[in-house]
Parts: structure tokens; sequence; C-alpha cells
């Protein structure tokens, strides 16, 4: 295969994860000039070109190296894979999980349904638009299930007498509700992963998409992270300190009005609670103040 100069990567053309998708590459530094009915999109200031298309797609536009990098969910993937795995290998890795598109892949049944256990489903028509991954899971309990693949509305299955329970996405859990469903057992948890073709790419593209990776961690270090700036005595600052477990040393600046006081900037690692700011002002902090932090860079 011709080795490209630009990365091409495909994301759900629309559907819950296209928005979070794109402010990701918009957060990673890559704009995308978007036009509603166009699939494809040429990134102008960056070697990077968008594929948009159907999420159950994407695990098969990367496997093949059409695409170098995809955003799906790890339900979709899970399924591609046990699907190719029954043939070959797949030629996809999981570069990095992007903490969107968070929900489970569970067993449901009619509210009257009696759960006595996993055991208890044995033999169980399942209606589902995830056979393979249902077939991993009956192997793994030894539950003989029999999977009734269909592609949409799984919800309304059991009352069709199709099946007896359902496996189906859930992230409120109000679908299943309105269709008098419970849940039963979670078989997967899922959320939106970068993945990647195991095709070499161009060098110097390799190393643009090594900046890549390092932005993306740079954003969800950043997420977790919270500036926070006061006003303490020097003499508080050691116990100060310690209410906030930091990256590095603070930054203590003198103050033009205050020989005993100090202004002090830390970056904290955890989330910071008003109770911590109730600490703060015990251990004599004022004018507190915390701000996120957008980007970081070691
Ligand atoms: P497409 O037209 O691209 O095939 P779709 O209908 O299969 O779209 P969506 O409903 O947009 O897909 O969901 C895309 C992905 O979003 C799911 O595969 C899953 O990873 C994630 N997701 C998060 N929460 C939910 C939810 N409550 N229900 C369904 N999917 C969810
Ligand atoms: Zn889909």
């Amino acid at each position: 295969m011709q080795i490209r100069k630009r990365l091409r990567i495909a994301i759900q053309k629309k559907g819950r994860l296209n928005s979070d998708s794109l402010a990701l590459l918009k957060s990673i530094g890559i704009n995308m000039q978007l036009s509603k009915s166009s699939l494809y999109c040429h990134s102008a200031n960056t070697p990077v070109d968008c594929l948009f298309v159907r999420d159950d797609d994407i695990p098969v536009l990367v496997n093949s190296g059409v695409c170098d990098l995809g955003i799906v969910g790890e339900n979709v993937l899970k399924e591609f894979s046990l699907a190719q795995n029954n043939k070959e290998q797949t030629n996809i890795v999981t570069e990095r999980t992007l903490g969107f598109g968070k929900c489970r892949l569970s067993l449901a049944a009619p509210n009257d349904f009696e759960f006595k256990g996993i055991q208890s489903l044995n033999g169980m028509r399942v209606a589902t638009s995830y056979p393979n991954t249902i077939k991993d899971f009956s192997d793994q309990y030894n539950l003989s299930l029999r999977a009734l693949n269909i592609s949409g509305s799984v919800e309304i299955a059991p009352s069709l007498d199709m099946s007896d329970i359902i496996c189906d996405l859930v992230s409120t859990g109000r679908t299943l509700e309105e269709h008098n469903l419970k849940e039963l057992q979670v078989v997967l948890n899922s959320e939106a992963v970068l993945i990647k073709s195991t095709n070499v790419l161009d060098s110097e593209l390799q190393q643009f998409y090594q900046r890549l990776l390092d932005r993306i961690d740079g954003a969800n270090q950043a997420k977790e992270c919270k500036y926070v700036m006061f006003h303490a005595p020097k003499e508080a600052l050691k116990e100060i300190a310690q209410l906030l477990p930091g990256h590095e040393e603070p930054t203590v600046i003198p103050l033009s009005h205050s020989d005993d006081k100090v202004a002090v900037h830390i970056v904290t690692k955890e989330g910071v609670f008003w109770q911590t700011l109730e600490q703060l002002k015990k251990a004599r902090a004022s004018s507190i103040l915390v701000l996120p932090i957008e980007k970081m860079l070691a």
C-alpha cells in the first residue's frame, strides 16, 4: 500500500459520538472546515483528513488500512474484533480511551421477569445488535444463549415474544424504563476510544501523530487538574501546601503591601472541593481562586 502524507481519521458522521469526536480534534489543534453533506473533510492547518461514516464502519476502515485512525465506542470495536477473530487477527490497536460516549452493554428483561442470577439465563433467547459479544459472554458463563440479531428497536422484542431477554446499550436506563424493562447484568462497560491501524506511517507523519497523542494526554491530564491561587502568611505555607497535593513546588510571589504574607500559585492533581477551600481558609489562606486548566505539556 502507498504510504500517505496525510493522516486519515474516521469519525461518526452523525450520532452520539460525532460532536465529542470533533471537539476532541479541535482541542488538539486540528481545525476542520465542515459542510453538512460532506463525507470527507480536509484540515487546512494540519496534515489530517477526516472521513465521516457510520460508527459500525470505523473498525472496518481502520482494520483494512483505508483509514489510519478512528474514534469509536469499545462496544462496536469488541463486536467487530470478535467477528473478525473467527477469521483472522485484526490490524487494530487501541491507543487511548477518550472519556466520552460512556455507556454499558447490558442484559435486560421485562419488569416481571424473576432474575435468579446469571446461570438462570441458560438457553434463553436474546435479541441484540451484538451477536458476537453475546456469544462470547454466553461461552464465558457456559449459558447456551441464543442470539437473535436485530439491528434496531431491540427493546420491543420481548413484548412481541421474539425473545426472552435483550442485550442493548444503556446509559441512564430511561429507554429501558419506557419499555417496561429492567437491567439484569452488565456485559460490557464502554467508552469512546482512539484506534489506529497497525500499518506503518510515513516517518514525518509518525512524529506528527506522536505529538497528537501527547496533546491528548495533556488535555486529559489538564481536565483533572486545577490551578489554585491564594494569599497566605509565610509561616502557614507548609501546612497549606499539604492540603493541596500539587504537581511541583508551589510558586510563591511576594506581595507589595505585605512583608509577612505571600501570593501562592499551585497546580493540584485532584479535584478541589468546597471542603478543601474551607480547610485552606482555616489554615489562614485568603483571596482563594480555583481555575480550570485548558492545556498542559510537561
Ligand atoms: P450510526 O448511524 O453511526 O450507526 P448508531 O445509531 O449505531 O449510529 P449512536 O446511537 O449514535 O449509534 O451511538 C454511537 C455510540 O455511542 C454507541 O456505539 C456507543 O458507543 C455510544 N453510546 C453512549 N451512550 C449510548 C446510549 N445510551 N445508547 C447508545 N449508544 C451510546
Ligand atoms: Zn451504528
